[in-house]
Order: structure tokens, then C-alpha cells, then sequence
């Protein structure tokens, strides 16, 4: 079946093996984000036995699917307030920053008879979501009168909005906020979330400050890479997720439009380098379907040309392999990429 996303389920497990390992030296718990993969059960299983012992999702919808699954649960996207009766019942955690939608949560928690957890999330400057510094100590007061509610830790999100990269100086910040709450309330914080996989880079410096015990992570586990700065993490697989599609033309076309250039499908001028004639094939995909920028072909020699909703061009005319109509092209995978093919009702999805 093409187009298709192949799961290699032993490589995400070797994955999150070798990273969980990592963050235990330091006493740090693992979270397994499950939202690029839309929290396909098998996947997330490959997690579990790979040594995950929380799971977090941005969507309730994708922690519904995992409620056959007995390990907490994190709700990472701040919850919507009309959602509160949901949160409550599908997620055992959520990170918050907004006391209305925590207040609203704690009525839903008394109807349910539950108490629930929060992170409350502080903004150290990436400018997403979090209290800013000068508002936290009154939030949390405000937080410690709800009791439904259970202030189980802070955390924070870094390198997604403004691609602040995690240091030991912001993360440090966070460390010293939850001493300043634990003083001030005397109270103590179970979890100090110190960020995506961005944070990686730190425990491999030997910069994570100490008191971070936890981070919620997603690409480096399926991907094999942590986002501060790109690096693939050692002894890790980089290709859990392939991307196969199948040519439905070969032809040898000109590498110029022949007429007045005007707008392409999505609205744009595009141009165009005279390379004489070429040998182009036609993959039966679109931008509906995947972000063609964020895919590599495994065979270096093909080159991406473009694509419109349905249609994906390449040309093959510098590769050894004689192509044929109904051959499939393989395709290594980038994050954005794997988010749309995994969420595309088109794509079929092929576990291994
Ligand atoms: C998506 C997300 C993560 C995981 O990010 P990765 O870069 O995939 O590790 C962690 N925390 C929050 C709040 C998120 O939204």
C-alpha cells in the first residue's frame, strides 16, 4: 500500500532504551510524547517496553485512545476550558498557566469525585506558554486554595516559539523557583519539568542542574535526535519512521515551463534553472499529505523538484537504477514531516 509510513517498533524501543537510560543516571522520569505519531497504540506499547513510565500528548483526544494503557498521563497542551470535564477524566496531569481554566478544572475534578495534578509551566523567556516571574508566587497561592486541585510540580517549554536554547542558566532559574514556592508555601514539588528534547544536551555536557527530575520527550525518541541544536543522540536510530511512495510517470521533460510563468498551486512565482532535459518521475503524494521540505531520499542521487496537493515531482536522471512505473521511492523523514504523514487519513501506516 502506498503511500505509506513503515514503524520499525524494535528501533523506537532501542530508542527510548538508550535515552531513558540516560535520564535515570541523573534521576531524571521520562515522559513519552506521543503527539507526532497521533499516539498510535502499537508505538506507544514500543515505548513503554522500551522503559517509559509516564505518557503525554498535547491532544485529549489522542489520551482517550491511551486509556487502556495504566501509566499517568500528561496533558501537555494547556487544557481549553471547555474541555475541563475531559481533562479530568482522560489525563491525570496537565500543564497549566491560566487560573481560570485551573479553577475550572478543580470544579470538574469535584464532579468527578477526583483530585487532580497540575505542572504549573513558567515562561523563562521562549515566550509559548508559562506564568511570567513576577506573577508566580500569587498564582500559586491562588492554586494552593483550590482542593480539588494537587500543585504537583512547575516546569517549562524551551526552543519551540523562540528557539531559546535550554542552558543551565534559564534551567537553573526554574530550579530556583520551585525553592523559592517550596519556602514560601512550605510545600514540596514532586516534579521539576525541565523542558523537551532541546534539554538533552545538557545531561550529555553534564550542565542539567540538579534538581530537574523530569523532561516530556518526542523527537528524540522517535527520531533519534535531540532539537537544541540538531545532533543525533548516540547509539540511537534515526530512521524508526520511513517514508515509501510509489512513481505513477516517468518521463524525460524539459526543466523550464514552456510559457508565461504565473502563480503555482499554493499561490506562489515559482523559478526555474535551465538543466536542458531531465528524466522526472511523478510520486503519487502531495503537500496534503507531507511536508516536502522535511523529507531526504534514502537514494542521494534523486532530487526533489516540488509539489503540488497530490503530485510529487523528482528527477532521476543522475541515478544508476532503471526506474519503472509502480516502483516506490523510500524517503528518510524530519519531524514536521512525520507530524503531517502521521496525521494524513491518506497515508497508510505499516507496522514492523
Ligand atoms: C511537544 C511537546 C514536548 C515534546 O517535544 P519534543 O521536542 O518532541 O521532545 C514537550 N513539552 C511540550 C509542552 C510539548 O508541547
Amino acid at each position: 500500500m502506498c503511500p505509506r509510513v513503515e514503524v520499525n517498533l524494535s528501533k523506537i524501543r532501542h530508542n527510548t532504551r538508550v535515552i531513558t537510560k540516560l535520564c535515570s543516571k541523573l534521576n531524571i522520569q521520562v515522559a513519552g510524547v506521543t503527539k507526532v505519531f497521533c499516539a498510535m497504540p502499537e508505538i506507544v506499547q514500543a515505548m513503554i517496553d522500551g522503559g517509559i513510565e509516564m505518557l503525554a500528548d498535547s491532544r485529549i483526544e489522542n489520551l482517550k485512545k491511551l486509556d487502556n494503557f495504566k501509566i499517568p498521563k500528561i496533558l501537555l497542551r494547556l487544557p481549553m476550558k471547555s474541555q475541563a470535564m475531559e481533562v479530568i477524566k482522560y489525563a491525570d496531569i496537565s500543564l497549566n498557566s491560566e487560573l481560570a481554566t485551573i479553577e475550572e478544572l478543580s470544579r470538574a475534578a469535584r464532579k468527578e469525585k477526583k483530585i487532580h495534578n497540575i505542572i504549573l509551566m513558567i515562561d523563562l523567556g521562549d515566550l509559548r506558554e508559562g506564568v511570567w516571574k513576577d506573577k508566580i508566587l500569587d498564582t500559586v497561592k491562588e492554586i494552593l486554595k483550590l482542593d480539588q486541585i494537587k500543585l504537583i510540580g512547575i516546569g517549562t517549554n524551551l526552543t519551540c516559539y523562540g528557539g531559546v536554547i535550554p542552558d543551565n542558566k534559564n534551567l537553573g532559574m526554574l530550579v530556583e523557583i520551585s525553592n523559592q514556592i517550596e519556602k514560601e508555601f512550605n510545600i514540596s514539588l514532586e516534579i521539576i519539568s525541565g523542558g523537551n528534547s532541546s534539554s538533552l544536551y545538557l545531561i550529555e555536557k553534564g550542565e542539567m542542574p540538579k534538581k530537574i527530575n523530569h523532561l516530556r520527550l518526542g523527537e528524540a525518541i522517535v527520531l533519534g535526535r535531540e532539537t537544541a541544536y540538531g545532533h543525533i543522540i548516540k547509539n540511537t536510530f534515526k530512521d524508526a519512521f520511513t517514508f515509501v511512495a510509489e512513481i505513477i510517470e516517468l518521463k524525460e521533460k524539459p526543466s523550464v515551463p514552456i510559457g508565461e510563468i504565473g502563480l503555482d498551486a499554493f499561490g506562489n512565482k515559482p523559478t526555474f534553472t535551465d538543466n536542458g532535459i531531465r528524466k522526472r518521475a511523478i510520486l503519487a503524494v502531495g503537500r496534503q499529505d507531507v511536508l516536502v521540505d522535511n523529507i531526504t531520499p534514502f537514494n542521494r542521487k534523486i532530487k526533489i523538484l516540488g509539489a503540488s496537493s497530490d503530485h510529487l515531482i523528482i528527477d532521476v536522471t543522475d541515478c544508476e537504477e532503471e526506474y519503472a512505473i509502480g516502483d516506490e521511492i523510500r524517503f528518510q523523514v524530519e519531524y514536521g514531516a512525520l507530524l503531517q504523514l502521521m496525521t494524513s487519513g491518506y497515508v497508510y501506516k505499516e507496522i514492523q
